[in-house]
């Protein structure tokens, strides 16, 4: 192998290193998880503050309901009494009995409803702040979203140039060569080829290297990095 022919591969690894950073950055791109959890949380508290609200309103019409009715009662028997219908002493007693006992229904009607006017309000305030928060939610998610989206069809059509670049670069690499550094690219999480940093530093796992190792890459010799085991390569600003 010659320096020419490590040059060549490098064009290729440069070409395989942006697919795999635009690879690893596809895979990393996140559709919003951190934003449809917390408007998962939400809808659960506002289905459940929800069906509370409902209950209590459901309990006050039915309440309502029931107090229009013993009114109904109330004057009926009212009526009844002191319309001269009933004579009867014992009649009347009767009457009197149940006045009295439907005013008791009413009376606690009347403190259940009182207690529920003070809840409902509340309630119907939480449930509008948290349909509020349900729709900033969504709309940021939707922005969100719209920018992942973005970003994909950039990464996408990064991934189609450099598709496109690539078999022009592998015709160039010597087939012996290329049989190596794709055996190391796959071991290597698809990286097959790391840079000698100037002071004598392995570029891709940061282990120092023997200066006879770089003076071998110097040389043009396919020599790998004893930690990482990709082939080194020199930049010319430093053969
Ligand atoms: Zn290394």
């Amino acid at each position: 192998m010659s320096s020419l022919d490590l040059r060549r591969l490098h064009q290729l690894h440069l070409i395989d290193a942006a697919i795999t950073e635009i690879k690893n950055r596809a895979a990393a791109l996140d559709p919003g998880r951190k934003i449809q959890a917390s408007l998962q949380q939400v809808q659960a508290q506002l289905d459940e503050s929800s069906e509370r609200l409902r209950a209590l309103q459901g309990e006050q019409s039915d309440l309502e309901l029931k107090q229009k009715g013993i009114d109904a009662k109330l004057q009926k028997t009212d009526k009844e009494i002191y319309g001269g219908s009933v004579v009867n002493a014992r009649e009347v007693e009767n009457l009197e009995k149940e006045i009295a006992n439907l005013k008791r229904q009413r009376g606690e009607i009347d403190e259940r409803l009182l207690e529920l006017w003070e809840v409902i309000p509340p309630t119907q305030k939480e449930v509008g702040d948290l349909e509020a928060q349900r729709a900033k939610l969504k709309q940021d998610l939707a922005v969100h979203q719209k920018k992942v989206m973005q970003e994909k069809e950039q990464l996408e059509a990064a991934f189609r140039q450099r598709q496109q670049e690539r078999p022009a670069a592998l015709a160039q690499v010597p087939k012996p060569l290329l049989v190596r550094y794709d055996a190391i690219r796959q071991k290597a999480a698809g990286i097959g080829m790391a840079d000698v940093v100037r002071n004598g530093f392995c570029g891709s796992c940061g282990t120092h290297l023997p200066e006879k190792l770089i003076e071998s890459a110097r040389e043009g010799r396919v020599v790998t990095c004893e930690s990482c085991h990709r082939i080194l390569y020199l930049s010319e600003g430093l053969i």
